[in-house]
């Protein structure tokens, strides 16, 4: 039987999720599919969303911080997603639910936010009854057991770019895309595979020249996959494009 456990505070779900059995809840669209295609049954689903400080979307210094329960299609995210806005996320209705950090620390979806993520040095805060932490968005799949992300803050980007493409045309999912973005703090990620791992490239600068930015993700990458460099030459080409107006520097 699976106990279903609203709390109303940050300090009662620590306390529920410190079950090893407990399974955290945020939107649910991850875990409700979970749930229906696998069959498992948790004793204990932690919903989240009766957390007022959860939904919370509060500026910090040139940062946004979000509580665990802003969706991804909220409306003050916009700049976060530049010129083709989110609609490349899932639809209206899942954005309405999913949540940044939910993809951030979710192993149940591609995560296709993180590299707009790492890009503006997102940095999510995971809280246990025995430690407080804040990792980078890289780290933040491994959160300590019992752990709740409770928030995330994102540097505040001045532009940014997310190009991706799918080389294989039977698969819809990003197999390889590039982020970068112009401001304090923001700088280029790279992801090769759905869902891999994604990787802060601070060499390669957005504000630097075309040739050199373009470069620069040439060299980040080559020597670590088999993957097709052209094709992500051609990626930091219309990232570096978009930054800059198609202005050739
Ligand atoms: C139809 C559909 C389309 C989708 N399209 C996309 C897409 O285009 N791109 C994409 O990247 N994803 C997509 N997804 C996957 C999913 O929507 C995202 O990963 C979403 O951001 C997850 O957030 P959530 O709040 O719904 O997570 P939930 O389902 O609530 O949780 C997902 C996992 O993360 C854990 N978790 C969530 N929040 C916390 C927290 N605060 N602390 C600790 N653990 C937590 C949960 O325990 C669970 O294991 C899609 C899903 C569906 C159903």
């Amino acid at each position: 039987m699976t106990i279903d456990v609203r709390p109303v505070s940050w300090v009662q779900a620590l306390s529920a999720a410190a079950d090893p059995a407990a399974v955290v809840v945020a939107g649910g669209t991850g875990v409700q599919p979970w749930l229906t295609t696998t069959g498992a049954k948790p004793t204990v689903l932690v919903h989240l969303s009766d957390i007022p400080e959860a939904w919370e979307l509060t500026p910090a210094d040139d940062r946004l911080r979000l509580g665990a329960m802003v969706p991804v299609g909220h409306a003050a995210l916009t700049d976060w997603f530049g010129i083709d806005g989110p609609q490349w996320f899932a639809s209206p209705a899942v954005r309405r639910r999913a949540t940044v950090v939910g993809n951030v620390v979710s192993r149940l979806g591609p995560r296709e936010l993180v590299p707009v993520l790492v890009a503006v040095d997102g940095r999510v805060r995971s809280v246990s009854p025995q430690t407080q932490v804040w990792l980078p968005v890289q780290d933040a799949l491994d959160l300590a057991p019992g752990a709740v992300a409770t928030e995330i803050t994102l540097a505040r980007p001045e532009r940014i770019s997310y190009r991706r493409v799918a080389p294989r045309s039977r698969l819809t999912r990003v197999e390889m895309g590039l982020c970068a973005a112009l401001g304090p703090e923001c700088t280029a990620a790279v992801v090769l595979s759905a869902g891999g791992p994604v990787r802060a490239i601070p060499r390669a600068h957005p504000g630097a020249r075309r040739a050199d930015f373009i470069g620069a993700v040439r060299a980040a990458v080559a020597p670590h996959s088999a993957v097709d460099i052209d094709i992500l030459a051609a990626l930091a080409d219309q990232v570096h494009c978009d930054l800059h107006d198609g202005v050739p520097r």
